[in-house]
């Protein structure tokens, strides 16, 4: 296994930018995720680590064997496509053996190999079959197998649930894992999922426009977002802009577009976020940490009416109208009466849970 770093890469396609200034350090056996909407740089900065394109400038390193303009086939690393470019005419046994082929390994040893890790992607028994008689989740676990067998360094994954139904997608989501978990091995895995990548990932490193917006464990990147673009791509959140009236060490007061003032953790602050009176915060609150209250005033209780109300039978979600915005909550059904479009409605948005953005 081998840790891999970008030290400032940047990739443009004559004028045209791919990526910018990439600088990350993924450690031995982590399993680290590119994040962002499309065209923001993921599968450049993958295809990259692959050797499918070289930098424009800035260096890669495998542990500390600089890798920056060797070619894909001397890197050792295995690699999973978007559409698993398999090949239609072969075999199970076939596809998975070729990369040992390639590499002229012997044939009792490479039925040995490729029998151990069919086993091991739950393939047993469908050597034999040709690939266009597969289903999807079953092509996945052969591209997955494929890129094992040869005992790569580095496992790189572009986007490989996508072809998947929403089902198989949460499934091979968990054995993906619990490969990665098994093998230890460093794994590099693009997508534009933002619940993929929460739920798999030990970092985070979340992009846009060919720039690194974040790099973070998925806890770091849900309750610490930097900036706009992090918190409203992962998970839903509610945007308030505010202007700093009051802060101590451990307190900031923020105003509201209500004209309230709403009173926040000093160490919920991004490193971006500017905390000095009469500066502009945005205010990052999750839905679910904004609960119902029976208060109507009080320290960070709002009053608004409420325009949507939806009952998912486990939760109550609300639109709620506050001032001039609107506040999104998400309650646990406990059994209380349901309010509905029009009412008026006594939320609680305890302190812990504002964050501040840049
Ligand atoms: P997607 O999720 O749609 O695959 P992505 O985040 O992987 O998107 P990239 O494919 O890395 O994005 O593209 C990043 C930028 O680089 C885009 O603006 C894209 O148009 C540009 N780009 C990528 N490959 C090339 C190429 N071969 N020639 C010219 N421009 C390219």
């Amino acid at each position: 296994m081998s840790s891999v770093t970008l030290d400032h890469v940047h990739k443009r396609f004559g004028n045209a930018k791919g990526v910018e200034d990439v600088h990350i350090h993924i450690e031995s056996g982590e399993f680290f995720t590119f994040l962002g909407p499309s065209g923001c740089g993921k599968t450049t900065t993958l295809r990259m680590i692959a050797g499918f394109y070289y930098p424009t400038e800035g260096q890669i390193r495998f542990g500390s064997q600089e890798v920056t303009s060797v070619p894909p086939h001397k890197r050792n690393t295995g690699m999973v496509f978007q559409n698993y470019a398999l090949f239609p005419h072969m075999t199970v046994f076939e596809n998975i053996a070729f990369g040992l082929q390639v590499r002229s390994v012997s044939k009792t040893e490479t039925k040995e190999r490729v029998e151990r890790i069919m086993k091991l992607v739950r393939l047993e028994g469908y050597g034999e079959r040709r690939i266009d008689q597969l289903s999807g989740g079953q092509q996945q676990r052969v591209a997955l197998a494929r890129a094992l067998v040869i005992e790569p360094q580095i496992l790189l994954l572009d986007e490989p649930l996508s072809n998947l139904d929403a089902k198989l997608r949460e499934e091979t989501r968990f054995e993906i894992k619990r490969l990665q978990l098994e093998l230890g091995i460093t794994t590099i895995y693009v997508t534009h999922d933002q619940a993929e990548a929460m739920s798999m990932s030990d970092r985070i490193m979340v992009m846009q426009g060919g720039e690194v917006q974040q790099v973070g464990t998925p806890h770091e990147i849900y309750h610490r977002p930097v900036n706009r673009f992090v918190a409203s791509f992962i998970g839903e959140t509610n945007l308030w802009e505010g202007t700093v009236v009051g802060l101590d060490q451990e307190e900031v007061h923020v105003r509201i577009s209500s004209g309230q003032v709403l009173s926040g953790l000093v160490k919920n602050a991004s490193p971006r976020a500017k905390l000095a009176v009469g500066e502009q915060v945005t205010l990052s609150i999750r839905p679910e940490s904004v609960q119902e209250s029976s208060e109507r005033e009080g320290t960070n209780i709002v009053a608004g009416t409420v325009v949507l109300s939806e009952f998912t039978g486990a939760c109550v979600n609300y639109v709620t109208a506050v001032g001039q915005e609107q506040l999104r909550s998400m309650s646990i059904n406990l059994g209380r009466p349901i309010k509905q479009r029009g009412d008026t409605i006594g939320l609680h948005i305890p302190k812990e849970s504002i964050y501040f953005a840049g």
